[in-house]
């Protein structure tokens, strides 16, 4: 059973994919308000610990606690619902649709409104709907989103293509937000206004953040904590200063 402060709680975590251990017996507390960045070489298990964080994939084995609940074998939209919410490595806007349009989308699905549409009319529909305006907007001008709202958003840059993810992703107001490589394919510049919107969204909201990040430079500046995963498994975990001069993370990230 989960004890102590820790929102989320993973326990001896293990996946298997046919004939590979892709993550090995990771065991990983966060806080609540803590920035937590998860690095490691490609193919290391970290896109797989949020897959298996977020519901969806299955555990071979190990437990996932979340805000005291076990979410070991829940589903995607339960462990949303409960205020856990992911973004993806590959970007998964509906790019003919607008700003607005995707973040409404991403709103609805999280809190599982679609099915109130065969409602139609409802006043439990109606009410839903000016629930999601209101946090839409709200969202949105946090963001500076306001003015590009009705731009499709395939024709936006890549940087504000990636901060429409990650408003996204916030919109419904999660307790812990799972970064998978956000600044992935973005410029210098692109990537310190990223390192800038994270420390804002943390300013703003009492979440917690897992950072799955190769830039080292926005892990540096954002997290508080790091744990280093190669082949599987937790090879150094703490303070990113210390973490980053580690020997084993050295190894493990020039290959020697
Ligand atoms: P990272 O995100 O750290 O680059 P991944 O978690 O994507 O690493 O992958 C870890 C290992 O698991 C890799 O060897 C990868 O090929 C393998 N893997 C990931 N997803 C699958 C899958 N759905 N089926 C089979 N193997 C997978
Ligand atoms: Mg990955």
């Amino acid at each position: 059973a989960p004890t102590g402060e820790s929102l989320l709680r993973v326990e001896h975590l293990t996946k298997d994919f046919a004939g590979l251990r892709a993550v090995s017996d990771v065991s990983l507390e966060v806080a609540p308000g803590e920035i937590v960045g998860l690095i490691g070489p490609n193919g290391a298990g970290k896109s797989t610990i949020i897959n298996l964080i977020s519901g969806a994939h299955r555990p071979t084995s190990g437990r996932i606690w979340f805000n005291g609940q076990d979410i070991t074998n829940s589903e995607t939209s339960r462990v949303a619902r409960a205020g856990l919410v992911r973004t993806f490595q590959h970007i998964r806007l509906f790019r003919s649709l607008t700003v607005r349009q995707n973040v409404e989308a991403a709103y609805q699905v999280r809190l599982g409104l679609s099915l109130l549409s065969v409602m139609t009319r409802s006043r439990r529909y109606r009410e839903a709907m000016e629930e999601m305006r209101v946090a839409v907007d709200e969202a949105l001008a946090l963001f500076g989103l306001e003015g590009v709202q009705h731009q499709l958003a395939g024709t936006l840059s890549y940087g504000d293509q990636r901060r429409v993810e990650i408003v996204r992703a916030l919109v419904t107001q999660p307790r812990l937000l799972l970064l998978d490589e956000p600044a992935a394919g973005m410029n210098e510049a692109e990537s310190a206004e990223l390192a800038q919107f994270l420390r804002e969204i943390r300013q703003r909201h009492s979440l917690s953040i897992i950072l799955v990040e190769h830039h080292l430079d926005v892990v540096m500046e954002v997290c508080d904590r790091l744990i280093v995963l190669d082949h599987g498994t937790v090879i150094a975990s703490g303070r990113p200063d210390e973490v980053v001069r580690h020997p084993e993370v050295l190894r493990a990230y020039l290959g020697g």
